[in-house]
């Protein structure tokens, strides 16, 4: 995901690091002949690049980690509700309805909090 520039810091190793809009940080290296960014060394180069986007892959991976919950999460319900239908009885048509009246339901904040490590993983 591209996310765009909105400063700069430099880390406890004296290195250039920018900040992106969604949080997260790259680390912008001036380390000539492998990666050059000689524009990372003054004040108006850096200012310079404020608002260009970079390609986030922690965006990238905490994109796919809530899919991955949310996917799980909503087969669960699913699941548990299609099975309880058949223990109570319900035809295959009630029990469907009863697995999707579940989706539709389930709270899916706790597990999208977790996918993005703003609560402890558990289990
Ligand atoms: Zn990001």
């Amino acid at each position: 995901m591209q996310q765009p520039i909105t400063g700069f810091h430099l880390d406890a190793e004296n290195h250039w690091v920018a900040d992106l809009a969604c949080g997260h940080k790259q680390h912008m290296r001036h380390d000539p002949p492998w990666m050059e960014r000689p524009w990372i060394l003054t004040e108006e180069g850096r200012r310079s690049r404020l608002g260009v986007e970079l390609e986030c892959k922690r965006c990238d991976e905490t994109g796919r980690a809530v899919a991955e919950a949310v996917r799980a999460a909503l087969a669960a319900a699913a699941r548990d509700a299609y099975e309880e239908g058949g223990l109570s009885g319900l035809c295959a048509e009630g029990r469907w309805d009863l697995a999707l009246d579940a989706m539709r339901a389930v709270d899916l904040t706790p597990d999208i909090r977790r996918a993005l490590g703003q609560e402890p993983q558990k289990g």
